[in-house]
């Protein structure tokens, strides 16, 4: 089987220091990943790669068998509509769209049509159960419902990768729960799920493998026999 990602040698260098120093990672479709390391350690630095957003100093990153190095920024984003979705510790929600907007604008961009992304962001609000919410704005819903507005405008396009970079990190016990369940239920479906974060216990209910970073290098790679309930 094709890794879905693929890190050759990968260093990644904003001033003099490397953020990222020679990493090599392949992660296969519908594994569950948890990125963990201290603050400054190289987290977001390997999940912008892997999604597009930034580009490799050296080294080659692959996603959905596409050089991301290789495409151009339009390409880039184009790949990155299809093939990634993104969930972060605060939400990104645009404030003056509806929640439904939120997710179905991301369907527009991906080239769908209007009548399309309504009727999909509306499926998903469905199935999050926040449909009484699809015309409420961000400012009036709680953090656990932004950030499953936030899952699925991350899922709207069908991704096979979902990145999460501390989905619960500014949530409670209670609404950091519902999320986890949501992101293990994706993965569970066959979604790829990477997931950054400090937390020991998070990435122990979440992800089968555990990649540690220390200073922009792979410390540790593990497979765990299987997901612990919390
Ligand atoms: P983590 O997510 O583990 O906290 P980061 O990937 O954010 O770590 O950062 C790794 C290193 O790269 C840090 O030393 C950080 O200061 C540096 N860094 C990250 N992004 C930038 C940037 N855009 N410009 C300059 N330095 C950066």
């Amino acid at each position: 089987m094709n890794a879905l990602v693929l890190l050759e040698d990968v260093t990644k260098v904003y001033g003099s220091q490397p953020a990222l120093d020679g990493v090599s990672l392949a992660i296969e479709p519908g594994e569950s990943v948890a990125v963990m390391g201290p603050s400054g350690s190289g987290k977001s630095t390997l999940l912008n790669l892997i999604a597009g957003l930034d580009l490799a100093t050296a080294g080659t990153v692959r996603l959905d068998d596409q050089d991301v190095g290789r495409l151009n920024e339009t390409r880039r984003a184009r790949l990155r509509r299809r093939s990634v979705g993104l969930v972060f510790q605060f939400f990104n929600l645009l404030d003056n769209l509806s929640a439904l907007d939120n997710i179905a604008v991301a369907a527009e961009l991906a080239g769908a049509g209007r009548a399309d992304s309504v009727r999909r962001a509306d499926e998903l609000l469905d199935r999050l159960g926040l449909a009484d919410k699809r015309s409420a704005f961000p400012s009036r819903l709680s953090g656990g419902e932004r950030q499953r507005v936030a899952v699925a405008r991350a899922i709207v396009n069908d991704p096979p990768l979902l990145l999460a970079d501390e989905p619960t990190g500014a949530l409670d016990s209670h609404s950091g729960e519902q999320v986890l369940d949501l992101l293990r239920e994706l993965n569970r479906g066959g979604r790829t799920l990477i997931l950054v974060t400090h937390d020991q216990r998070l990435a122990e209910a979440c992800a089968e493998r555990h990649v540690h970073l220390a200073d922009g290098r792979l410390t540790a790679d593990r497979r765990l026999d299987r997901a612990v309930a919390l």
